[in-house]
C-alpha cells in the first residue's frame, strides 16, 4: 500500500519537535546540531525570537487578503529588497520554484515586448537546480529530474559547468538569457569562477542577452554578502530569491531591473498567496537583521573560522574527505566516500548535514551559529569521520 504521503522523498528516520537557534530537538529531547538549516532556509536559526514576534504579531492582525488589495507588508519587503540590491522592482512568491518560473516567463516576455518573440533560448549550466516545475526541470535538464515527464519545455541550452569556452560559443545574438546559480547548491557547492562571471557581463554587452541569477540558496547573507554575485561585481537583470529570505516561512521573490521587467504589465502574472502579510512580515524582519554590514561581517568571520576548522578535519581524515569549498556559511565537504555515509554517521553523532551532487556534503548552518557551536559541529563531524574509518 502506498504511504498516505506520496513517497517522493528518501527521509531519515528523524522527526523534530522544536528548535532553538542552531539546535533541532526530537520529541525525546535529543539535541542535534543543525548544519542543514532546512537546506539554507532557517537563516536566523530555529524559533528566532524576533521572527516569532514578527509572525505572531501579524498572525493576530490579518493573515490573508489577496493581491486584489494593497498589501503594505509586501510593499515594505519589496522596498527593502530594491534598496539593498540592483533591482528596481520585485514580485513576491511562496517558493524558489515559483520564482524560477516567473524568471523564465519574464525573460520570454522581455523579448516579446522588444519585438523578438522567437528569441527564447536560455543558456544554463550542467548541475543546475532551479526547482521542480515543468519549466525548472527543463532548465536543469538532468535525467534524474526529467525522466518520465514527457516532452520538456523547449528553449534551454546547457553548457558544461563553468566552461567559459562553451559559454562563449553558446551565447549569440539569438540568446535570450543566461541563467545560473553563482554558487551552485544542489550541484555540490560549486562556485562559478570570477572569469566566467565576467565573461557573462561581456556577452551581455555584446548580444543584449539578459543575465538571470538564481540566488535561492546562495542569497540573503549565506555567503557573507547579501547576495553571492556581489563578490564578483557582476549584477544580474533578473534574480530569484527564496529559502533564507523567509527564515523558515515559505517566501520567495523575483527581483528585476525596470528594463528586464518592461513586459510584465497588469494581468501578465499573479499568485493567490504570493506576498501575503504573514510571509512578508517575516521577510521584512529577516531583511532588517541580515541586510546589515555588521551582521554580514560576522557571517564572513564565522565562515572563515568554520572553513579553517574544516581544513583541519579534511587533513585529519584523508580517506574520508578530499577538500573544503564554498564561501561564507555555504560550505561543502568534497568526500572520498558516499556523502550519504557521512550524513548518516553525522546522525549518529547528532549533527545534521545535507548531501549534494558531485560527492559533496553541504554545511549550511543558521547564520547565527556561534563560535562555540562551530567548534562543536566540527568535533562531531570529526567523530563521525572516525566512525566511518573504523
Ligand atoms: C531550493 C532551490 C530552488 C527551489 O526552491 P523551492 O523553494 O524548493 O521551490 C531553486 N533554485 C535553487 C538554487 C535552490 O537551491
Amino acid at each position: 500500500m502506498i504511504d498516505a504521503v506520496l513517497p517522493t522523498y528518501n527521509r531519515a528516520p528523524l522527526a523534530f519537535e522544536r528548535g532553538e537557534g542552531a539546535w533541532a530537538i526530537t520529541a525525546d529531547g535529543t539535541r542535534y546540531l543543525d548544519l542543514g538549516a532546512g537546506i539554507a532556509v532557517n537563516s536566523l536559526g530555529h524559533a528566532n525570537p524576533d521572527l516569532v514576534q514578527a509572525l505572531t504579531e501579524q498572525a493576530g492582525r490579518i493573515w490573508h487578503t489577496s493581491n486584489v488589495y494593497q498589501i503594505p507588508q509586501q510593499q515594505a519587503l519589496a522596498e527593502r529588497l530594491v534598496a539593498a540590491t540592483f533591482a528596481d522592482t520585485v514580485f513576491v512568491t511562496n517558493s524558489g520554484t515559483e520564482a524560477a518560473e516567473l524568471a523564465i516567463k519574464m525573460v520570454r516576455k522581455y523579448w516579446d515586448h522588444a519585438g523578438e518573440p522567437d528569441r527564447i533560448e536560455i543558456v544554463t549550466f550542467a548541475g543546475a537546480f532551479h526547482g521542480r516545475s515543468t519549466g525548472a526541470i527543463a532548465a536543469a535538464g538532468s535525467e534524474k529530474m526529467t525522466k518520465g515527464f514527457g516532452p520538456l519545455m523547449p528553449g534551454f541550452h546547457q553548457v558544461p559547468w563553468d566552461d567559459a569556452g562553451a559559454l562563449r560559443e553558446a551565447v549569440t545574438d539569438r540568446t535570450a538569457a543566461i541563467m545560473v546559480e553563482p554558487l551552485q547548491g544542489e550541484g555540490g557547492i560549486r562556485p562559478l569562477s570570477d572569469a566566467t562571471l565576467r565573461l557573462m557581463g561581456e556577452l551581455r554587452d555584446r548580444t543584449g542577452c539578459l543575465i538571470v541569477f538564481d540566488e535561492v540558496q546562495s542569497g540573503v547573507g549565506r555567503t557573507g554578502k547579501l547576495f553571492a554575485h556581489e563578490w564578483a561585481g557582476v549584477t544580474p537583470d533578473i534574480m530569484m530569491v527564496a529559502k533564507g529570505i523567509g527564515g523558515g516561512f515559505p517566501l520567495g521573490a523575483v527581483l528585476a531591473t525596470q528594463k528586464a521587467a518592461a513586459g510584465m504589465t497588469v494581468g501578465s502574472h499573479g499568485s493567490t498567496y504570493g506576498g501575503n502579510p504573514l510571509a512578508c512580515a517575516v521577510g521584512c524582519k529577516v531583511m532588517d537583521i541580515i541586510a546589515d554590514d555588521a551582521f554580514l561581517a560576522e557571517v564572513n568571520r564565522k565562515g572563515g573560522l568554520m572553513r579553517q576548522k574544516l581544513e583541519g578535519l579534511v587533513a585529519g581524515h584523508p580517506d574520508i574527505f578530499e577538500a573544503v569549498r564554498g564561501q561564507g556559511l555555504m560550505l561543502g565537504l568534497k568526500c572520498r566516500v558516499a556523502p550519504a555515509d557521512v550524513v548518516n554517521a553525522g546522525y549518529d553523532e547528532r549533527v545534521l548535514t545535507v548531501g549534494a551532487a558531485d560527492n559533496v556534503v553541504r554545511l549550511l548552518p543558521p547564520l547565527t551559529i556561534t563560535d562555540d557551536e562551530i567548534a562543536e559541529a566540527v568535533a562531531r563531524l570529526d567523530r563521525a569521520a572516525a566512525r566511518l574509518e573504523a
